[in-house]
């Protein structure tokens, strides 16, 4: 499971991983986020209503769900648990509140702490991306902060300096020899 602050470059990581390694499965998280431009249903996210949310979690339906800057985001439980029956690793691209409940529900799972090479790259990251209002850079700024603080439980860091070599590290914690959630 890969988690780390916002801006950090998770999606880039792996989307990376999916360019370099296409048979890593990776987990599709449904949202109440709205697309951003060239994101695809489906693909990048399941964009659903907070109605249809809300109905996932009533149902049982999600492994874990964060409030994430005003938005919910969470992992569909069913597709990882029929990954996993086949034996094969699954990859989360998911923010701490929902690493914790992973780990809580699934002591197994190896916790992948991606982190900037520095603090003041991730604070020119955030700012970069531009997509979003100051206010929301700045709500997600506070949370990286928090974040950052929380490195220290998970099982492994890996620097993102260079994201073909983060995506191939991360690639072989995945398929080292005890293959699982990560
Ligand atoms: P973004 O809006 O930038 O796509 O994602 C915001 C944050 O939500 C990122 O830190 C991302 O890793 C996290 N995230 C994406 N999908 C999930 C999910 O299914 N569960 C949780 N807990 N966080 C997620």
């Amino acid at each position: 499971m890969l988690s780390g602050p916002s801006g950090v470059g998770k999606g880039t990581v792996v989307a990376e991983v999916r360019r370099r390694h296409p048979d890593v499965w990776v987990s599709v998280s449904a949202t109440t986020r709205r697309p951003r431009p060239g994101e695809v249903h489906g693909v990048h996210y399941h964009f659903v209503s907070d109605a249809e949310f809300d109905r996932l979690i009533e149902t049982d339906g999600l492994l874990e769900w964060a409030e994430y800057a005003g938005n919910r985001y969470g992992t569909p439980a069913g597709p990882v648990h029929e990954r996993l029956a086949t034996g094969a690793p699954a990859l989360l691209e998911i923010e701490l509140q929902g690493a914790r409940q992973v780990r809580a529900r699934a002591p197994e799972a190896q916790l992948v702490f991606l982190a900037p090479p520095s603090w003041a790259e991730l604070q020119s990251r955030l700012a970069g991306r531009g997509s979003e209002p100051v206010a929301v850079q700045e709500a997600r700024l506070r949370i990286a902060q928090a974040e950052l603080d929380a490195a220290g439980e998970f099982d492994r860091v890996v620097v993102n300096d260079d994201v073909a070599r983060a995506a191939d590290e991360l690639v072989g914690l995945l398929t080292a020899p005890a293959p699982g959630l990560c």
